[in-house]
Order: C-alpha cells, then structure tokens, then sequence
C-alpha cells in the first residue's frame, strides 16, 4: 500500500496554470492576433482573460474574469493600439477567485511600464514578497506573478533589459513560463528546467511566442521551436526577428510530462513531441503492458480518445500476451461508448463531490448498443480523485455491460502539484493512499491498471531524470517546503545574496 505522506503542505503563491502569448508584429495591431492565440489557448485556462498593449506611447490593458469571448467585445479589442502586446488565459483554482489575480499583471514605473503573462508557479514567491515589501514595495494580489513583476522592474532601474530579467531569474524558484512586454518590447523567458511550455513562432508580418504551437497554427504561422529551459527570447520590435540570451543553463529539464498527458492539446507540438502522437504511443504501451482482451475498447471523451486508439492499434496486431493475431483472429473492437454534452464544464471546476458526480452524468451518456451483454476497456488519461472513473463503471455496468476493464494512460497520482496543475490536495486523491487492487474494488471495477512511470518516460523519449514527475512519484524536480526531493536542487538564498549583473 503505498504510504499517504500526512497533509499537503501549504501552497506557496497562486497555482498558475495557464496559458500565456506574446507577439510583436511589423505595424499591425496586435490586439486581433492575440484575441485568436488566446482562444487557441482557452483550454488552458477559462477563469479570467486580458491584453495588454503598448502602441509606443502608452500601454492599454484589458483584464476580466470569464471566458475570451466573454472577456472581449468588439470595441474592447479596437482600442488595444499597438504592434506589440501580450495576453493571458488563467485556470481555475481553488485558492482566490478574484480579478485581482486576473492577468497580463501591469504596472508603469520610472523607467517605463511593464506587463507579464505567467505559466507556472514560484516555490519561493512568499520570501520575495516578504523582502520587497519590506523595501517599500506595495502589493495589490496575492500571486506570485506581481512578485516577479516587482522584482523585474526594480531591476529595470539599476540594469539593461537582459541583466535585469537575468537577475530576477536568479532570485526566482519555481516554474515559469513568462512573456513580458517592456513598453514595446516583447519577451518570452522559461524557467532553468523548462517545466512548462512555451515556443516561438514566425508570422507573416511578425513573431508570436505561445504557450502551445496550436495558438501559433491559428495565426497560419509557422513552429520556429520551443523557447529553451532558462533562455530570454527578445522579439525585434519590428516584428523581423528575435534575439537568444541562454541566461542560466541546467544539467536537467524538468519538463511536465502531465502536459502530455493530459493538459495540452493534442495538435501541440511540445518540447519537439506532437502530443496527439505522444498520446497514441502511450496508449500502445499502456496495451503492451497491461493489455485485456474484451469485447470492446472504448475512450473516456475526450480526455481518453487518442490513447484508446493507441491502445485498439497495438491490440489489432498483438494479443495481451504478446502473440501477432492470426487472420482470424478479430482483436479487440473500437468504439465510441460514451456520448459528450459539449455544453458542460470540465468536472474539476465543481467545488462539491456531489457537483462533481453530478456533472460526470450530464456530461457523458452511454451508447446501449456498443456496450449492452459485452465486456468493455474503458480507458482515460488519468484518475485524480475516482470521480470519473467510479461514475462511468456504474454506468457502463447499468447500460448491461458484463465487465468493465479500466486503463489509464498515466501512472496513479499520489501527490500534488506544486508546478501548476491543480490537481486536488493529498488527501483528495484516490490513490495517495490506496493501492492499485484497492481503487480497482473502489470504483467497482472488473480490473484496473496504470501505465507505468518507466512507460511514460521511454515514450516521452526522455531521461526520467528530464521529467517532472512529481505527481505520481511524490518526489520534486523543485526545493518545496515539507515535500522531498529527487535533484540536487536548492531555493536561492535570498538574504545577503549579493547578484551582480555579470554573473
Ligand atoms: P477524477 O474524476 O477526479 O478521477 O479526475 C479524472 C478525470 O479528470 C479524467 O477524465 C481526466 O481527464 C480529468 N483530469 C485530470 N487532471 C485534471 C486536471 N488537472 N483538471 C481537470 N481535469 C483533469
């Protein structure tokens, strides 16, 4: 049984999981391109939306709770001037639901005015804002994205743009995938490890940089590639071109590996993997490893859908114990199960367990006919708190399915996440402290199995030592209070920390 490791430490900062874009354009108004990159984004975020624009003058902002075409009419967007700007799409969180965590974050100071779209989250943001604060430094939020805003343009007053972002970098712990406008100069920065996305695009008529190359497709631009684990990307203000500062180098990345599970969209291509592939190829291992032979396979939508055909591919051309199929022999059947309403919110925003059980019902509906006297694989990507899982077991089971089999394309989850994902508390999860066997009884399963950690990796084609895994292993690529380790990583000292520009 694996161990429950006692509360979940308090959080430090907001939990941040967003989606972030910045672009600088040769003349054009940047507000339309941003608006699109944003509702490419939206899956990444649907709590609150902004722009923020500088048109050589004078920055513009618009920031509100809701979805991007909520938060935008028409008139909105035409008086975002400017060829340069950045936006933001901001996730739900349990913690503080209230603008003023809404972002692009601005602020004007003496050296010019400053804007900063953040992906991620500071383990550290609490020791910064403490010693800001004590040197005057007025705080309007409890996010840690002001934290690093303050801390930038303090830096700005004393530093050139390049040391000033490096300095800050120094002094920040955590992941971050940053864009930042400096009047009109637009940045993209990602933490030392590169623990969330981001990439660089080239437009017709300028540059974008983007959590997800999708955003990037919607503009009809072209991947140039990812923004690299600790580099500052500068857009040319003329939208010709962009400059690379490799700021501080790790032997490590941390990369996300839930982003490819889970979080981004499958026509991303992230860290150089499409994640529709990445998907279908875990979904193949997930067969190899632990497949069952059922009637019938079939995908949790949408969530489950490309590690179900992964799954039903690799099963059509071997059977569970490794054999190639005869001719004759049939495999296993595909089929779509489970009917979307496209109408309702993602179950994790339900603040209740009884909303959330509710919410799984009236958003999938079974198909009687691919599943009445016939034994199913259902697969998804993850089970978090068992909410899905159990819900859809029942339901199968009531529609006259004879057994229902469930795969997961994900290790079990066993311990938050600090990085950005929220992902429940320890207490909330299913499998923080239950075995495999005992969530199988709990969502009255047939059978139950999780691909495994070295599954993932060798999918992922990385060192699991490239990985942040932190959620199904319970041990961090980051220094966080209370929550052990597995790199030889250390917070920045803060106090008496002396940072020169030059080193
Ligand atoms: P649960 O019902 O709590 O076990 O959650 C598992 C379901 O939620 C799966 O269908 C996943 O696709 C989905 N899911 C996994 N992680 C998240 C997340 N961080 N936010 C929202 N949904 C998630």
């Amino acid at each position: 049984m694996t161990e429950a490791r006692g509360e979940t430490p308090r959080r430090t900062g907001m939990t941040e999981k967003c989606g972030v874009v910045g672009v600088a354009l040769n003349g054009r108004d940047a507000a339309r391109p941003l608006y699109y990159a944003l509702y490419a984004l939206q899956h990444r975020g649907q709590e609150s939306a902004g722009i923020v624009t500088h048109d050589g003058f004078q920055q513009h902002s618009h920031v509100d709770m809701g979805l991007v075409g909520d938060v935008f009419g028409e008139g909105d967007l035409d008086v975002l001037n400017g060829s340069a700007g950045i936006g933001h799409v901001r996730y739900p969180t349990a913690g503080s639901v209230d603008s003023s965590c809404a972002q692009p974050f601005s602020v004007s100071f003496k050296s010019g005015s400053l804007g900063l779209s953040h992906n991620g989250n500071l383990v550290n943001a609490d020791e910064i804002r403490d010693e800001l604060a004590g040197a005057g430094h007025a705080f309007t939020s409890d996010g840690d994205t002001e934290v690093i805003a303050h801390d930038l343009a303090r830096n700005l007053l004393e530093e050139d743009l390049v040391r000033a972002v490096k300095r800050t970098m120094q002094r920040i712990h955590g992941s971050y995938s940053l864009t930042i406008s400096h009047d009109e100069t637009i940045m993209g920065v990602r933490d030392p490890q590169g623990n969330r996305p981001l990439c660089i695009g080239k437009l017709e008529d300028g540059y974008i940089l983007a959590s997800e190359s999708a955003a990037i497709d919607t503009l009809d631009g072209e991947l140039v590639r990812d923004v690299r684990p600790g580099e500052l990307v500068v857009l040319q203000e003329d939208g010709r071109g962009f400059d690379s500062y490799q700021l501080i180098e790790r032997e490590h990345t941390a990369h996300c590996f839930f982003e490819h599970v889970y979080f981004a969209r499958p026509d991303s291509v992230i860290d150089d993997t499409l994640v529709y592939e990445a998907r279908r190829e875990l979904g193949r291992t997930l067969w190899e490893e632990s497949g069952v032979e059922t009637d019938v396979v079939m995908p949790v939508p949408d969530s489950g859908r490309a590690f179900a055909s992964g799954y039903a591919d690799a099963a059509s051309e071997t059977s569970a114990e490794g054999e190639p199929r005869d001719e004759n022999d049939d495999g296993v059947e595909f089929a779509e199960g489970l009917m979307k309403n496209r109408y309702v919110g993602r179950t994790f925003i339900m603040p209740t367990q009884d909303e959330r059980e509710r919410a799984v019902r009236l958003k999938l509906n079974p198909i009687k006919s691919t599943v009445e006297g016939k034994t199913v694989t259902l697969i998804d990507d993850s089970i978090v708190r068992g909410t899905t899982s159990t819900q859809l077991v029942q339901l199968l089971k009531d529609c006259g399915a004879e057994e229902v089999h469930m795969r997961i394309g994900a290790p079990p989850i066993v311990a938050p996440c600090y990085m950005g994902i929220d992902m429940a508390t320890r207490e909330e999860l299913i499998a923080a402290d239950k075995d495999t066997e005992e969530v199988c009884d709990a969502i009255d399963a047939d059978s139950l199995a999780y691909l495994s950690t070295d599954g993932v990796a060798g999918v992922l084609e990385n060192d699991r030592d490239d990985l942040c895994m932190g959620c199904v292993t319970g041990e961090y690529p980051y220094d966080i209070e209370g929550e052990e380790t597995d790199r030889d990583v250390a917070r920045p000292q803060l106090e008496g920390t002396a940072l020169h520009a030059d080193d």
